[in-house]
């Protein structure tokens, strides 16, 4: 899919509030001239973080060589790239809340898939954002008034209050799976959206139709001579195809909320490299699979995760245009991918929940240098990089650090490195149960089928 908007032009809120302010801009020239130690303005003022779930170089790297994701390619080119070392064990939810609060999931709360219910020990419930226990980068920010747009996060329904946008992650299960026969009943479930009246202007962009199911057997399986899916979520390209459904959604949803930016922190999040690595490892790996497999599925399938990188590079080329002198633009995600079979989950070939295989992390703009390594990068380290990159102290009380090319003087270089003890300023949720839906069941059977619970 072509976006149909640059985000390229918005200018960033702070450039927008700089205009009035010259003669306070010239002021406080003149204090950091006279002061006996030099602290001019931090050189980033805007940070967009896009997190992919189970991007790894293993599948990227070759396709930057071969041309097949020439976006990715020229970001990676002109920034610093590494591993980005992953924490066990490798649930998506820790992890994204990790990456969001730089603490483990012992401090921020969201340790697994779900949760048994406090009013019924026998019913698990997905865990909520009211949950977790810890500050996110957008509430740090919004608290330091910068503005936040945050589309698809993880665990991040209810929308929180923040200061700016935020679209949860469960956005598609409204219409999306009304459409698919997946929930049974005409209202949509409350709380996907903050400010609460933009879901209106949102949710179209969350159904899909015959049309999107005849585009995603083009994109990725060409050959099928009946390509119509069985609504089965056992099934391999059920799967994929809600996760296509999802992914492109949101890539929509984005473009609009960008229109009603500008923002300094966009965190923007897609899911499918996961889903189809999960799937169809094998055929991209035969020879690391324990059994010959036919040769004609490895034929057609083994280019399925490919594919789906090919469109996570297409669809997010706007964002990462934006990296320049001003604007950090984050590209990472939490593990990567091993060969391996799961419980008995039988249609799992790519694994990483106890394995920890790493996950990568590129960086570009905001004074980065082209071609530099990112060594010993962990998913602690982003929210304290990104406080420090947006001029705020870091909080003691993280688990990571300020990665070394900020923190040595590049960049970010005017700004010392300052500390808080902590964000946390006691203000979050008081209701900290998790909050049960109608969707519960379509989620908890996806992860039972990806062997998550
Ligand atoms: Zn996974």
């Amino acid at each position: 899919m072509r976006r149909t908007m640059s985000v390229r032009d918005i200018p960033s809120a702070a450039a927008r509030r700089r205009a009035p302010r010259l003669a306070t801009v010239a002021a406080a020239a003149v204090l950091a001239a006279s002061a006996s130690c030099h602290r001019p303005a931090p050189a980033i003022e805007r940070v967009v973080l896009v997190g992919i779930d189970g991007l790894d170089w293993k599948i990227l790297r070759p396709m930057i060589e071969a041309g097949r994701a020439p976006h990715l390619a020229r970001f990676v080119a002109g920034g610093a790239s590494g591993d980005l070392s992953t924490l066990l064990p490798t649930y998506s939810p820790n992890l994204w809340a990790s990456v969001a609060t730089g603490k483990v999931p012992g401090k921020h709360g969201i340790d697994g898939f779900a949760k048994r219910s406090a009013s019924d020990a026998k019913k698990l419930v997905p865990f909520t954002s009211n949950m977790r226990r810890a500050k996110a980068l957008w509430n740090v920010l919004g608290d330091a008034g910068k503005d936040v747009a945050v589309v698809g996060w993880w665990t991040t329904w209810p929308a929180e209050q923040v200061r700016g946008v935020m679209v949860s992650d469960r956005m598609q299960y409204n219409r999306f799976n009304i459409w698919l026969g997946l929930a049974h009943h005409g209202q949509d479930l409350p709380g996907q959206t903050w400010p609460r009246d933009l879901f209106e202007e949102l949710v179209d962009a969350t159904v899909v139709d015959e049309k999107v199911e005849a585009e995603f057997f083009r994109r990725f399986d060409p050959e099928n001579p009946e390509p119509v899916l069985r609504r089965d979520l056992h099934d391999p390209w059920y799967e994929l195809f809600l996760v296509y459904g999802r992914d492109r959604a949101y890539a929509e949803i984005l473009d609009r909320v960008l229109d009603r930016g500008p923002y300094d922190f966009v965190a923007y999040y897609l899911n499918g490299p996961d889903i189809a690595s999960h799937y169809f490892w094998k055929y991209r790996f035969p020879g690391e699979w324990p059994r010959p497999l036919p040769e004609e599925d490895v034929r057609r399938h083994g280019d399925v995760i490919e594919s789906y990188y090919a469109w996570v590079d297409d669809s997010i080329a706007p964002l990462l245009e934006q990296a320049d002198e001003r604007c950090l633009v984050i590209v990472i995600s939490d593990h990567g991918f091993v060969s391996g079979a799961r419980g008995d989950s039988r249609h799992i070939s790519g694994i990483h929940y106890n394995t920890a295989p790493d996950g990568i992390i590129a960086m570009a703009g905001g004074g980065v240098p082209a071609g530099a390594t990112l060594d010993r990068a962990g998913i602690l380290d982003i929210a304290p990089t990104v406080l420090h990159a947006l001029g705020l102290p870091v909080g003691r009380d993280m688990d990571g650090r300020v990665l070394p090319i900020f923190a040595e003087g590049t960049g970010a270089s005017g700004v010392e490195l300052t500390f808080v003890d902590t964000h946390e300023t006691g203000d979050g949720p008081t209701d900290t149960e998790p909050r049960d839906t109608e969707h519960d069941e379509v989620i908890l059977e996806k992860l039972r089928a990806l062997g998550y619970i």
